[in-house]
């Protein structure tokens, strides 16, 4: 048993927002830090697991650190336990094994947890989840033994586990409760060229279907729609998103909506209480809201922020949301608010007949978010005319125009 009595920085949560902060205080203040984390892992990357599912990379390539690094800079990195009761009065924690540790500053940094099915038969053995390695594993050990998969959901993680069984060449249904991919964020074309995409690579896509339950005889099941259909497999993957709702912490009273409610600082609504990633609802400078986003990018740099301000900082957080990933090849990038909001004029750039195809969302004259198909180039220069907030109302022909090249807007406005 380590001894975990009293910290001056408590981490809970080693995921990558969880393990920048450790880092960043690291470098700025003194005292001990400790990350407690109900995993037996250090940190790794889950934006590798699909390749890693798919066979395409070895498990090490997974881990980003080892016990060293945390070592060399006399972080207590705590495995296997988790935090089950947080009283921020006299600023402590529970942990599972019923020891207390006692806090100067908490940071809570727990991401989500996968949303588990709870139709009949959602205990099947052949039903799998992917959010953690260790579930990676098991997708990985079950994959030789089947022969067709279907997965429900059509988000990212829907796709990627599609992805996987398909590349090890399982016959793949994927089924969505929407009419087309992503309807909250792109157009029906958009979401056509995803389609496209999956359909290339012999993934059957299915639209508007419910799941209202699992048959299974052990080793085979028929996952059963509301309307009747049914489809055959046996390996399930689901991926119906994320929860970030932790008992512990509406237990101790904090503010929470979605997740974790903070300001731009990361402050929680408890006094020396911080929350970052996926876990966290801030208040979003560069959206004028507050705002709860599930990204890689976002989950570092808000670690990042919000372990500079527990050193002591008052250091706002103001970061233009940008990422793109990439499903066989196909590119779909997201900058800044990519949901088109009422007041939002929308200008095409491509189409997706020509492979690439983006949506630039133009409000008072800048640009404040866009979607983008196959054009990572245009992903990371608007994401700088989103940051600086150049103004467009001159430019729509150009935005328009593919073969223009949007760096010169920036160039344009005194910017290299
Ligand atoms: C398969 C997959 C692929 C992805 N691909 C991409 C991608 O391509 N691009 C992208 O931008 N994003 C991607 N994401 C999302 C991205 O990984 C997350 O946004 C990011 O990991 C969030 O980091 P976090 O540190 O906030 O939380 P997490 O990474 O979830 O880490 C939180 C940690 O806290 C632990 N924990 C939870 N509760 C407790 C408790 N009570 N006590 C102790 N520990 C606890 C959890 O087990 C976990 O280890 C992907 C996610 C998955 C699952």
């Amino acid at each position: 048993m380590p001894d975990t009595s009293s910290v001056d920085y408590l981490i809970v949560g080693g995921g990558i927002a969880g393990t920048t902060a450790a880092d960043g205080i690291r470098k700025k203040a003194d005292g001990r830090v400790m990350i407690v984390t109900d995993e037996p892992h250090p940190l790794y990357s889950r934006v590798r697991l699909p390749d890693y599912v798919a066979g395409q990379i070895p498990r090490e390539r997974v881990f980003m650190k080892d016990e060293g690094w945390y070592r060399e800079r006399n972080i207590q990195l705590v495995r296997e336990r988790s935090v089950v009761r947080l009283s921020p009065a006299d600023r402590s924690v529970q942990l599972s094994d019923g020891s207390t540790v006692r806090y100067g500053t908490l940071l809570l940094a727990m991401g989500g947890a996968a949303r588990r099915l709870s139709c009949e038969g959602a205990d099947w053995s052949g039903v799998h989840y992917l959010r953690t390695i260790d579930d990676a594993d098991r997708i990985r050990a079950a994959i030789p033994a089947s022969s067709r998969a279907v997965v429900i959901g059509g988000g990212f993680i829907g796709l990627e586990l599609a992805r996987c069984f398909a590349q090890h060449g399982r016959e793949t249904t994927l089924v969505l409760m929407e009419p087309w991919f992503w309807p909250h964020l792109l157009d029906q074309e958009s979401g056509a060229m995803i389609e496209r995409t999956l359909r290339d690579h012999g993934i059957d896509v299915r639209y508007s279907e419910q799941l209202q339950s699992i048959r299974n005889d052990g080793s085979f099941g028929h996952a059963v729609m509301a309307g009747g259909r049914s489809f055959a497999c046996d390996i399930l993957g689901v991926g119906i998103g994320i929860s970030t709702l932790h008992p512990f912490v509406k237990d101790a009273g904090l503010d929470i909506r979605k997740g974790i409610v903070t300001d731009e600082h990361f402050r929680a609504s408890a006094p020396s209480v911080f929350a970052a990633g996926d876990v966290a609802e801030f208040f979003d400078l560069t959206r004028g809201r507050s705002n709860q986003i599930g990204n890689w990018s976002n989950a570092m740099e808000q670690g990042k922020v919000a372990g500079l301000n527990m050193a002591g900082e008052q250091t706002p957080y103001r970061f233009v949301s940008n990422y793109v990933i990439t499903v066989f090849g196909l590119a779909i990038g997201f900058a800044g608010d990519p949901t088109a909001q009422p007041a939002t004029e929308i200008i095409k750039r491509g189409s997706p007949e020509s492979g690439s195809y983006t949506r630039i969302f133009v409000r008072d004259g800048v640009i404040n978010g866009a979607t983008v198909l196959n054009a990572p180039k245009d992903n990371v220069t608007i994401g700088q005319l989103i940051k600086q907030a150049i103004r467009v109302d001159h430019a729509r022909a150009q935005l328009a125009d593919p073969a223009f090249d949007l760096k010169s807007l920036l160039q344009a406005n005194g910017n290299p």
